[in-house]
């Protein structure tokens, strides 16, 4: 029964009660394959295939003519060589959304991630010397000239610096925390947990509103191996509080000839106060404060990649880089490339704003943002004949737990109506996908996010939605 290729799809078209569907050799040498196999791969292909006729055979649906059973391979093998990770425009009215990318950053940055990824460099490679470098050496020099500190490193995240300076420092001793500063920051993150699993021992002090000195002195004992401080980012508790500042734990860690560890979260190298925005503490203040050692993401306030930034005390850091996690938990050139040129950039403060995307999204003039609404709202009206839509005021958030309580004004779209869950869907269907949010019966596409230049790509995957 092994027909001639050219007659092979025809045959296995047949029913069979044997073999009621085509057999995958025949579907293989058919000319719709050969198209897939040029494109994808026969490795691909024929997984695709299969799969098709598995499910096919698992629906008892044995009447398929090879063709359906082909168009659906390649709408799998379209489907599953489509990159997965989408550009998306971001008109949630959080800038830095951790569940879209956090900081968007600068293009020559990304440009110089690509180009170091792309290539063999001098990651860990001293060109004067032609012997082996020390990767941290592309950034530490611009860490410490920016922050005042003697010594800095650089790993995957900021819970990963959390997790290594603990690992080095307090492994099998206590850390007491306050309790108003045990806080979640998403996902997993946790500091109990994450306290657990570097192996250090949380010991509680103070109370969820209230924590004084004296709350830490009498924590303090011969098991302790530094005091730490967490910026409690993502939530304010407001009213009858207390907690102790920077200078004066450090002070009490100090007397105790104990290193004193604040985590800041965010961190911002500069004051966001110059800019109009709410002041978020720095990792300078608390270095200056007294702070030993001070750790602060790279995608939040900073507006670099991901990454976990450690500053401070130049024994401590050579204590966290001869530590064997740091080897697991280290940045790969791709971002430190990009971070380097950030990092270039917080040199020249007075073009900052204008240069870093994070920080011109966070102060964009909302009769900026306005304008870019008011020229979108033809195209989305045109869009969305049937539906309300207008330009409205709203508030935009910094978003990643920085700063929660302030929300800066901006404008939005909002598109009204009927079955805002299928209207939602919908822009999330679009080439490049459109998120906004639902609230008050219209969804909003806050359009802080969408600068003049993105304006056009914006419009032009418009028409014919609706
Ligand atoms: C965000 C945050 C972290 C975690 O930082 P990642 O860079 O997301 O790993 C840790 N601590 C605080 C206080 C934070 O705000």
């Amino acid at each position: 029964m092994a027909p001639a290729p050219d007659s092979a799809l025809r045959c296995a078209a047949m029913p069979d009660r044997a073999s009621p569907l085509p057999s995958l050799d025949a579907l293989l040498r058919s000319p719709e394959a050969a198209v897939l196999i040029d494109r994808f791969g026969r490795t691909a292909t024929a997984y695709a295939l299969r799969t098709v006729l598995a499910a096919r055979r698992a629906a008892r649906s044995f009447h398929a003519p090879p063709i359906a059973i082909l168009d659906e391979a390649a709408d799998t093998l379209a489907r599953q060589f489509a990159a997965s990770q989408r550009l998306v425009f971001n008109l949630t009215g959080t800038v830095l959304h951790t569940n879209l990318g956090r900081a968007p950053l600068p293009p020559e940055a990304a440009e110089a991630a690509a180009a170091a990824m792309g290539s063999a460099t001098t990651l860990e490679f001293d060109l004067a010397t032609g012997r082996r470098g020390e990767r941290d050496d592309h950034i530490a020099p611009l860490l410490c000239q920016l922050t005042g500190a003697e010594a800095a490193t650089v790993v995957n995240n900021n819970a990963a610096a959390v997790l290594l300076v603990l690992n080095t420092l307090a492994l099998g001793k206590q850390v007491p925390v306050s309790r108003g500063e045990l806080i979640e920051i998403g996902g997993a993150f946790r500091i109990p947990e994450i306290m657990a699993r570097a192996g250090a021992i949380l010991r509680e002090v103070g109370t969820t509103n209230r924590t004084h000195p004296r709350d830490y002195q009498q924590a303090i004992g011969p098991e302790t191996a530094l005091l730490m401080r967490v910026h409690p980012s993502n939530y304010a508790i407001a009213g009858f509080t207390a907690s102790v500042g920077t200078a004066d734990l450090a002070a009490i860690a100090h007397t105790a000839n104990l290193p004193l560890v604040e985590d800041l979260g965010s961190g911002s190298l500069v004051d966001l106060a110059v800019w109009g925005l709410p002041h978020e503490p720095t990792p300078q203040e608390s270095l200056a404060a007294g702070a030993n050692i001070v750790t602060f993401s790279g995608d939040k306030l900073l507006g670099g990649p991901q990454a976990g930034l450690i500053v401070g005390n130049k024994e401590v850091i050579k204590r966290i880089n001869a530590n064997p996690m740091k080897r697991a938990l280290r940045l790969d050139k791709g971002r430190l490339a990009a971070l380097e040129h950030v990092l270039h950039l917080y040199l020249d403060p007075d073009r900052l704003r204008d240069r870093l995307p994070t920080l011109r999204l966070l102060t964009r003039p909302e009769p900026d943002i306005r304008a870019t609404a008011d020229r979108l709202l033809p195209h989305l009206r045109a869009a969305f004949p049937d539906r309300p839509v207008a330009v409205e005021p709203c508030r935009s958030q910094i978003g990643s737990g920085a700063l929660p309580v302030d929300l800066l004004p901006s404008a939005a779209l909002t598109i009204g109506g009927n079955s805002l869950e299928t209207l939602a869907n919908s822009l999330r269907k679009l080439p490049r996908p459109v998120v906004g949010r639902i609230a008050s019966g219209r969804v909003w596409l806050d359009c802080r996010c969408l600068e003049p230049e993105n304006e056009s790509a914006f419009v032009a995957q418009l028409s014919g939605k609706g």
